[in-house]
C-alpha cells in the first residue's frame, strides 16, 4: 500500500519528529511503501494567493476560487501545488501528522490544505443540482481512500472529554476530519491523539510507540468513522439539513456520524407507525 504522511513540526528532534520516523520505519518494515511531505524542511509556502497560477489573467481581479479553477483546467498550477496533489492521488491512505496548536492544525498546514485543495481537485467536483449537491462529504476525487490524524496535544486526555474544559477532542478535530478529509471523499479513521506531552520520557515514548504501532498495523482494517454521506437519503437537499426523522431532537457535531441502532430504531419506528395505521383503520 502507498501511504503519504503529511507532517508539519519546525523542530526534527522534537516529539513529533521522532512519531514521524517511527511512523516511516513501521509501515515500511510492513512493506508498505511511504512519502513524506515534510512541511517545514520543504519550505513549504503557506499563503495562497496569485502566484499560485503560472498563468494569471493579466489586470483581472483575484479571486481564489476561480483562480485555483483556470490554474487546474489549463495547467497552470504552481508546481508545488501539482506535486502534493500527485502525492495524494497515488496515496492508498494519507496521514495528517502534527502538533495541536492553538485547537486546530498549525498554520503551515491549513496553508497545504488552502493551496492543495485546488477548485476540480478537492471542491466544485461533481454534478451540482438541485438533487446533487456536488460530489463531496463521502464522495470525490478522493474516494476510496483512508485518512487518519496523528495528533499530540499538551492538555490531559480529561481535558478533551465530552465534559472537559477544552470541548470534546471529536469536536475540536471535526472541521479537519469532516470539513478537510471526508468533504473531498476520504474515509476517516479515528484519530489518534497523544495527550499530556510535556510529561513523555524514554518509558512513556515506548507506550506511545506501542499505541500508535497498533493503529499502524490495522490502517487497513481499522472501521472508519461513520460520517453520512451528503448524496445517500440522510440529508434534504437542497437545504442540507438532516432530515428530521434522524437524529431527533439532537444538534451538533455529533448528528452527522450515523449511529448503528439507527437503521432498527428507524425499522422499528416505521413498523409502529403501520401498526398505529392499521389500528386506527380497524376502529374507524
Ligand atoms: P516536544 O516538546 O518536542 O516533546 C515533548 C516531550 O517529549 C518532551 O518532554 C521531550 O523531552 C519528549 N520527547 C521528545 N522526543 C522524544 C523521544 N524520542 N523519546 C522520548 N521522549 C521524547 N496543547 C493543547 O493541548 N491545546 C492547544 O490548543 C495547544 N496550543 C498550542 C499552541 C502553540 C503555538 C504551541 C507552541 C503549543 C500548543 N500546545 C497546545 C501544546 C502542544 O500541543 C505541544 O507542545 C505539542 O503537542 C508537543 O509536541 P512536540 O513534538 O512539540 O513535543
Amino acid at each position: 500500500m502507498n501511504v503519504l504522511v503529511v507532517y508539519a513540526h519546525p523542530e526534527p528532534r522534537s516529539l513529533n519528529g521522532s512519531i514521524k520516523n517511527f511512523i516511516v520505519q513501521r509501515l515500511e518494515h510492513a512493506g508498505h511503501t511511504v512519502q513524506v511531505s515534510d512541511l517545514y524542511a520543504m519550505q513549504w509556502k503557506s499563503a495562497l494567493d496569485p502566484q499560485d497560477n503560472r498563468s494569471p489573467t493579466l489586470g483581472a481581479r483575484f479571486d481564489p476560487s476561480l483562480d485555483s479553477q483556470q490554474a487546474f483546467v489549463n495547467g497552470t498550477q504552481s508546481i508545488d501545488i501539482e506535486q502534493e496533489q500527485n502525492k495524494l492521488l497515488w496515496a492508498d491512505t494519507v496521514i495528517l501528522q502534527f502538533p495541536l496548536w492553538w485547537y486546530s492544525m498549525p498554520a503551515i498546514l491549513k496553508g497545504w490544505v488552502d493551496r492543495v485543495y485546488a477548485y476540480g481537485f478537492a471542491y466544485g467536483v461533481g454534478e451540482h443540482s438541485d438533487t446533487h449537491w456536488g460530489d463531496r462529504f463521502g464522495e470525490g476525487l478522493l474516494a476510496g481512500k483512508r485518512a487518519m490524524l496523528v495528533v499530540t496535544a499538551g492538555g490531559w486526555s480529561s481535558h478533551y472529554e465530552p465534559r472537559g474544559i477544552n470541548g470534546p477532542i471529536n469536536d475540536i478535530l471535526f472541521p479537519i476530519q469532516h470539513g478537510i478529509l471526508f468533504y473531498p471523499g476520504f474515509d476517516v479513521l479515528p484519530p489518534h491523539v497523544i495527550y499530556r506531552t510535556g510529561k513523555i520520557d524514554a518509558a512513556a515514548f515506548a507506550k506511545v510507540c506501542d499505541e500508535l504501532g497498533q493503529r499502524l498495523d490495522t490502517l487497513w482494517t481499522t472501521a472508519p468513522i461513520a460520517f453520512r454521506k451528503q448524496n445517500a437519503g440522510d440529508y434534504c437537499i437542497p437545504q442540507l439539513t438532516l432530515r428530521p426523522e434522524l437524529a431527533q431532537g439532537e444538534a451538533g457535531f455529533g448528528i452527522h456520524v450515523s449511529h448503528p441502532d439507527e437503521n432498527k430504531l428507524s425499522q422499528h419506528r416505521v413498523t409502529v407507525e403501520q401498526s398505529d395505521l392499521m389500528h386506527a383503520e380497524q376502529t374507524r
